[in-house]
């Protein structure tokens, strides 16, 4: 059977049995995506035949919260929710001033493999549907009563390896039926699938694009990212630009810090080189820095950058005019590396 949440507004009215109103497709949607209500027989204002036919022709898959996790300093809060199949996933809420972000998973496992990660562990199990990909963000909008303001789809697994649902998910998620997200508001992190960047460009959205870059050469990333062999830099370089020309958005490339790994000066001279040769070709291309102090999976064998070697970092590129800034550590007290609550839990 169909997930219904997974159906985007003019899908659902194609598979609505043709007897049915036009407007019941909207209303029944509204119920999904604006109410978010978590069961047919929520939905009142429809007959009660129309709720016994959405119930014996479509799936309304729900969750289990199997461990909730709150930072005592900051209020982030991390969820491990079992799907329907049992699979379990884990999605992060985090608080600012400026509101609500949530973090999602796009997938139950990665297949990527990259070494320092504990989602790749295990491997992947499945790709998640669109309704599971939004029911993370519905699910802590019912838990906290607040709304969300903000998407990140950077939990577990690889967006892009799951192309049509992620696809599926940005629009549902920014159709003024629903949430009505802007998706400005909505960043989408790769490991790096060229080809899926080319077909993302070409959709012209909105959304942010974050970049898993973590090394400068493809002889050091590989030893990181096995996706370096499919996608060397200099093609992944290519499809960030054909990204940029297209839709005009600032690329975020992500930088983990690993010690002894990619975390020295001629590092951070070689990224600036890099980010340089880019911007050049491109006229100014605006792009943006994010490092991240490498979260230890017990699993693997690397360590987090000192602090200075970070500040170190940081110094060298903001000496050229790169844009860059430190992820700030959000919940720290309850923060395993994205991933790791749900091995301990497995
Ligand atoms: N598959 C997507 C989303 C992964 S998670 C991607 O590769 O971008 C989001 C970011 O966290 C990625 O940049 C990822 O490489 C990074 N990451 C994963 N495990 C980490 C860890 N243990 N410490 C620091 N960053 C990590």
């Amino acid at each position: 059977m169909t997930d219904i949440k997974s159906l985007p507004l003019l899908s659902l009215q194609d598979a609505l049995a043709s007897d049915e109103k036009p407007y019941r497709a909207r209303q029944i949607y509204e119920w999904l995506h604006k109410h978010l209500v978590e069961s047919f027989s929520e939905m009142t204002n429809l007959s009660r035949a129309t709720r016994t036919y959405l119930v014996e022709n479509f799936e309304l898959p729900v969750f289990t919260l199997e461990k909730m996790q709150e930072s005592a300093f900051d209020g982030t809060r991390k969820y491990l929710f079992a799907l329907a199949d049992g699979n379990l996933i884990e999605s992060v809420l985090m608080k600012y001033k400026h509101g609500n972000s949530v973090c999602i998973s796009s997938q139950a496992g990665c297949r990527m493999g990259c070494t320092f990660c504990a989602s790749a562990i295990g491997g992947l199990n499945r790709s998640l549907t669109a309704g599971e990909m939004l029911e993370q963000i519905y699910a802590i909008t019912r838990n906290t009563n607040e709304r969300v303001s903000n998407v990140v789809v950077m939990g577990i697994g690889e967006p892009l390896d799951n192309y049509d649902e992620l696809l599926n998910f940005i629009k549902i998620l920014s159709d003024y039926n629903g949430l009505n997200l802007s998706q400005r508001n909505i960043t989408v992190s790769t490991c790096g699938l060229s080809p899926e960047i080319y077909r993302l460009a070409d959709e012209m959205l909105q959304i942010n694009l974050a970049i898993s870059l973590h090394a400068t050469t493809d002889e050091k990333r590989l030893k990181l990212m096995p996706v370096t062999k499919a996608y060397p830099l200099d093609e992944l370089m290519k499809a960030c630009k054909y990204y940029f020309k297209k839709t005009g958005r600032r690329i975020t490339f992500e930088y983990s810090l690993i010690n002894n790994i990619n975390d020295s000066k001629e590092d951070a001279m070689e990224l600036k080189d890099l980010i340089l040769r880019f911007r050049k070709q491109e006229r100014l291309l605006p792009c943006h820095i994010n490092l991240i102090p490498l979260n230890p999976v017990k699993e693997h064998d690397f360590c987090a950058s000192p602090a200075k070697n970070v500040l170190d970092f940081k110094n060298i590129l903001e000496k050229y005019q790169i844009n860059v800034t430190i992820r700030r550590e959000m919940g720290s007290d309850i923060d395993g590396a994205c991933g790791q609550l749900r091995r301990t839990n497995a």
